[in-house]
């Protein structure tokens, strides 16, 4: 298949790996900022092809992991409200928040639609117009401008009964947070292709330059990744810090200009709480004030205390790169997908789920 055979072609991931082999002289911790890419490299074996040594470490990439606790209780609390429906993409049903999850609470009586798209909850809110319909607005950047035109949409079919939870998320500013750690130890990142297809990688920039770290924008089949990882062990071997594009074929500097727009019309930047991480600064976007109405937060009355993570689950460390998921006590034992103790272990782009998926339980 055109544009996919290409990069899953076996003989130049091979000649790749042995040309990373050829250029890497030292240890290097490389860390992939998104869970697709995770599991990408886990998936097609990756990452047995490095040269020892070279180590990939795992990000803060999956949106759905990254969602806090006090939000995930928030969306069932919507869901168990009368007139309330809570319309939701599959992947953040199974997460578990304080007590329970949105599949269960819906087992129980709540009332959970999942969806593929926002327009698609913008559609359910036209057909039940007896009904409030919110939209949980899970994602990176990639996913913004789609819900930004929902929001667009329900205004101009003048729906009242369409609104979304905010909870996206971005990865800039927790790139910052976490390269500025003391404890990180991260020397190169590969950044995620499909975000930055939308918003560009002018914003890595100044994170390359600050921190002294190479970031490759990179994509998610294997020649891609294996052309990312062999571009950043280039630049650190060089000295170099920069931001290179691996992904030319979909990413350009600038981004997508209009879907930037777009975004930027509609949403600020706002401080937000990641799971298992804590708040990060200007790392979230809510509604600006001239579509606040659509701002679920806003329209009902909902909890707002904080709640605390279950202590045996190290998620926080595994979506900084600090652990891997099998340097967790509870992996495959106590937390499995079918009795998750935490997001990653769920969500099809979690860590803890592609070493559960592709049996690195030891490596
Ligand atoms: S294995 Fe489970 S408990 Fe451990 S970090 Fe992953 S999600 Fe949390």
């Amino acid at each position: 298949m055109k544009h996919l055979d290409e990069y899953r072609d076996a003989g130049r991931a091979r000649a790749l790996a042995a040309e990373i082999a050829r250029t890497a002289t030292r240890p290097w911790r490389i860390m992939e900022i998104c869970g697709g890419q995770t599991h990408a490299i886990l998936r097609f074996g990756i990452d047995q092809l490095l040269p020892p040594g070279l180590e990939l470490v795992h990000g803060p990439g999956c949106p759905v992991c990254v969602t806090p606790l006090e939000l995930i209780d928030r969306a069932i609390e919507l869901a168990q409200t009368p007139g309330v429906v809570l319309a939701s993409f599959g992947d953040m049903l199974r997460v578990p928040g304080s007590k329970t999850d949105l599949l269960a609470a819906r087992a129980a009586g709540a009332r959970v639609a999942m969806v593929y798209s926002p327009l698609e909850a913008v559609r359910l809110a036209g057909e039940k117009q007896d009904q409030q319909i919110v939209f949980f607005a899970v994602g990176f950047e990639t996913t913004v401008p789609g819900v930004a035109l929902a929001v667009r949409e329900a205004r101009r079919l003048g729906l009242q009964n369409f609104s979304i939870l905010p909870a996206h998320v971005l990865v800039p500013p927790a790139l910052r947070a976490i390269l500025g750690s003391p404890q990180s130890r991260i020397q190169g990142v590969l950044a995620a292709g499909h975000v930055c297809t939308v918003e560009g990688y002018e914003d890595y920039e100044p994170l390359a330059a600050d921190f002294g770290v190479p970031v490759v924008v990179t994509g998610f089949e294997p020649v891609d990744l294996l052309q990312g990882i062999l571009l950043c062990v280039r630049q650190l071997e060089q000295g170099r810090a920069e931001v290179e594009n691996q992904y030319a074929r979909a990413v350009r500097r600038e981004g997508n200009r209009e879907a930037k727009a777009l975004v930027r019309e509609m949403f600020e930047p706002v401080d937000r709480k990641w799971r298992g991480i804590g708040v990060i600064p200007s790392s979230g976007l809510a509604l600006r004030p001239a579509w606040r109405e659509f701002d679920a937060e806003a329209r009902f009355a909902l909890s707002t205390g904080a709640v605390e993570e279950p202590s045996e689950c190290i998620s926080g460390l595994v979506l900084q790169g600090a652990k891997k998921p099998y340097e967790c006590a509870a992996f495959a034992t106590r937390c499995t997908p079918e009795r998750p103790l935490g997001a990653p272990m769920v969500s099809s782009e979690g860590a803890c789920a592609a070493y559960y998926r592709y049996g690195r339980h030891h490596v």
